[in-house]
C-alpha cells in the first residue's frame, strides 16, 4: 500500500486516499491478454474506489500497443494468405512502399491496423479497389 497524500477523491473530496498496485489481465479483440499492474486508488473517507487521476492512462496505452504490436505481423501474414499482397494493400491504400513491412517490425496506429483488419475481414474489397485490375483486362 502506497500513501498518497496529494490525491483527493472525487467523489468528497478527501485526501485520506490509499492506493495499491494491482495485476490486471486485459484481454483485446485482438493479440493474446496483456499483464499489466494498475493503481487503484480508494478513498477511505467514503469507500469509493478508482483511477483518481489518471494514473492508468499510460499504462493503458501502452498495453493497447503492445497488443497491436503482437498481432500485427501475424494480421498481415494472413492478408497475404488470403491473396492480398503488400504491394496491393500499399497501392490501394496509397501508402509508401515498404509501409507493410515498416508496420511488421515497428506496430502501427489504431487506424492503421483497423485497416489491415477490414483487409483480413474482407480481402474482396482491396482487390475490388485496386485499379490495375482495369486496364490488365
Ligand atoms: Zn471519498
Amino acid at each position: 500500500m502506497i500513501e498518497t497524500p496529494e490525491i483527493s477523491c472525487p467523489a468528497c473530496g478527501s485526501v485520506d486516499v490509499e492506493q495499491t498496485e494491482n495485476e490486471h489481465i486485459a484481454q483485446r479483440p485482438y493479440g493474446g491478454p496483456i499483464k499489466m499492474r494498475i493503481l487503484v486508488d480508494r478513498c477511505r473517507a467514503c469507500g469509493v474506489d478508482g483511477d483518481f487521476h489518471g494514473a492508468n492512462d499510460q499504462v493503458y496505452t501502452t498495453a493497447d500497443y503492445l497488443a497491436r504490436l503482437s498481432a500485427t505481423r501475424p494480421m498481415i501474414d494472413e492478408m497475404n494468405a488470403k491473396g492480398v499482397d503488400d504491394l496491393t494493400f500499399e497501392r490501394v491504400i496509397g501508402l509508401e512502399f515498404g509501409t507493410l513491412k515498416k508496420w511488421r517490425e515497428e506496430g502501427c496506429s489504431p487506424a492503421e491496423f483497423a485497416l489491415v483488419y477490414l483487409a483480413v475481414q474482407e480481402p474482396r474489397m482491396v482487390s475490388a479497389l485496386d485499379d490495375t485490375h482495369w486496364w490488365r483486362t
